[in-house]
């Protein structure tokens, strides 16, 4: 089993000609309200890979239909929690010129209670992974707890907070960045940079970096390896770290080496960017089989 304690957000998206400006009033005739958040996501990602995902969090009271949704791609809602505060969400504001707009509102997301995370992570069992992204709060506490308790912990600390990310790299088994979060963490201001200093300054780390277009790296002191990305016409990457590490995670769960888990990850977002949207554009795994099997 994997435990996600992860986000969940409502995606309001409005169509515009120009963002609002001050003091305007503007009327948007097109209106998409979207289930994400990296955290939602990466469960979704996990659960069409094949993985038991247990997802902790929590929604406000009355959105009963974000949990069916959740439920319906295959994720175990059990520990998603019904609460007073606002479910979290995002006003994304779209022009035509394709530029967005964004105001975020955690809400229950950052509700997190150190009394329940105790009482989750006592009922994991040995074997048993914890992730985590950096949308929800007690993150660290988290981490350390569920390393006292001997789980395995990959983390993905996006947004990026490098303090806070730092004060974790001891007790995460895995860290998922993408090349923007290593140069941040690295302090770097290149990739190639990000791609030498980060094992030099954290040896003993074992961490996947996703390179775009360009594929994954995976170090961790012993090994070094590669994974290029698959060339596919990309119409739209959102979701594609999310769907990268659901199906890399996946794999990795169930037994099989890094570099085969990665060519796993690597071929489920490949699938991904090549459809508009981000939860729905994560394909299951039959789809990754059969497109690894062209
Ligand atoms: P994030 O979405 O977190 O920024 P990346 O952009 O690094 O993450 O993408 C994650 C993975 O998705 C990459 O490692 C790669 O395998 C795949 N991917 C992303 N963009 C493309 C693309 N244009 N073509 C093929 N694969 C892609």
């Amino acid at each position: 089993t994997i435990y996600n304690f992860g986000s969940i957000n409502l995606d309001h998206l409005y169509q515009l000609d120009h963002f609002v400006r001050p003091g305007e009033t503007m009327a948007s005739d097109s209106y998409q309200c979207l289930l994400g958040g990296k955290g939602a996501n990466q469960s979704v990602a996990l659960a069409k890979a094949g993985a038991q995902v247990k997802h902790v969090g929590a929604v406000n009271s009355l959105d009963h239909a974000i949990l069916s949704e959740l439920k319906d791609y295959g994720v175990n809602v059990e520990l998603v929690e019904y609460i007073d505060t606002p479910t979290g969400h995002a006003i994304i504001q779209l022009t035509k010129a394709a530029e967005n707009s964004i105001i975020l509102y955690s809400g229950a997301n950052h509700c997190l209670e150190k009394s329940r995370i105790d009482v989750i992570l006592n009922g994991a069992e040995k074997g048993d992974w914890v992730l985590l992204q950096n949308e929800t709060n007690l993150v660290d506490y988290i981490v350390i707890e569920a390393h006292k308790k001997g789980l395995k912990v990959a983390f993905n600390p996006a947004p990026m907070d490098v303090e806070l990310t730092k004060s974790v790299l001891p007790y995460i088994a895995l860290l998922i960045v993408n090349e923007v979060e290593a140069m941040d963490l690295a302090g770097v201001d290149s990739i190639d940079a990000a791609e030498k200093a980060l094992p030099e300054q954290y040896p003993d780390l074992a961490v996947l970096m996703t390179l775009g277009s360009d594929g994954v790296r995976y170090f961790d002191g012993d090994d070094n390896l590669y994974v290029s990305a698959f060339k596919v016409e990309a119409k739209d990457t959102t979701a594609a770290g999310d769907t990268f590490i659901g199906f890399t995670m996946s794999a990795i769960l169930s037994g099989a080496n890094i570099q085969d888990a990665m060519k796993r990850g690597c071929a489920a977002s490949a699938i991904c960017v090549t459809r508009i949207g981000a939860m729905i554009a994560i394909p299951d795994s039959k789809e990754v089989d059969d497109f690894l099997s062209t």
